[in-house]
């Protein structure tokens, strides 16, 4: 219809407007009969048109990307685990497999089990119990994994879901290379032992423990060498391992 009335994608107010009347197409007119009804601006050379946004309080502000997020944004309340899954240095896809099991996402067998409850689920990693509570921390697989990675942090942090979001989330304005690497390990291995349950469940490809620590170092090494750092005995200590 634009382009049947002769007119552009970036046509503006102003051209539909001459000598202080309307002067919409024709065919517009027969066809949206309201068209008549609205009020013909004052048109001033000096000043041009511009985008503005009306806000959820009905007040007319300047648009800006910003102002649309402030106004659509939910108002819910913040977590204290926003820290440990949200930061700078974070890999995002990480974050947001995090980000689901800090809201008990994940479909885990208890949450497989309340329709197909006649199905025997074991845990894909040690092949003990279903794998919902176990899955991250008690099963022997995770629990290897985790100490291993364990070494690389100067502070022993116990991983369990509870203590760990706890332990973690405290970290907040500490932009300390031991808080960004503890958040990011725990990312990561978090991240990998979900992959590897799904990928030994649907594509029955199995990784051993080694090579799984080995593919979520490389992962962190990747990731910190493109960190810009303060150069410290910490920075320093934390490059070598
Ligand atoms: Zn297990």
């Amino acid at each position: 219809m634009i382009y049947g009335a002769r007119l552009q994608n970036d046509s503006k107010v102003t051209s539909l407007v001459q000598r202080g009347n309307w002067c919409w197409p024709d065919d517009w007119m027969i066809r949206f009969p309201s068209l008549r009804q609205i009020q013909i601006p004052q048109l001033d050379e000096e000043i041009s048109d511009k985008a503005l946004w009306v806000t959820r309080t009905r007040q007319m502000t300047e648009y800006s990307t910003k102002t649309v997020w402030i106004d659509m944004e939910c108002d819910n309340p913040k977590v204290i685990w926003r820290h440990l899954i949200w930061f700078a240095q974070c890999i995002p896809r990480h974050s947001f497999v995090l980000w689901m099991e800090n809201q008990n996402r994940p479909m885990t067998h208890d949450r497989v089990a309340v329709w197909k409850p006649n199905e025997p689920m074991k845990c894909v990693l040690c092949a003990l119990c279903p794998d919902s509570d176990h899955l991250f921390f008690a099963c022997s697989y995770s629990s290897l994994v985790w100490n291993e990675m364990l070494k690389t942090l100067s502070k022993r942090i116990i991983f369990d879901w509870n203590n760990t979001v706890e332990e973690i989330s405290k970290m907040k304005a500490n932009n300390s290379i031991d808080s960004i690497v503890s958040r990011l390990v725990f990312g990561a291995v978090v991240y990998f032992i979900w992959q590897e349950r799904n990928t030994r469940m649907f594509k029955q490809i199995k990784r051993n423990k080694e090579s799984l620590v080995q593919t979520i170092k490389e992962t962190l090494r990747l990731r910190m060498m493109i960190f810009s750092v303060k150069e410290s005995k910490a920075v320093r200590r934390m490059e070598e391992i």
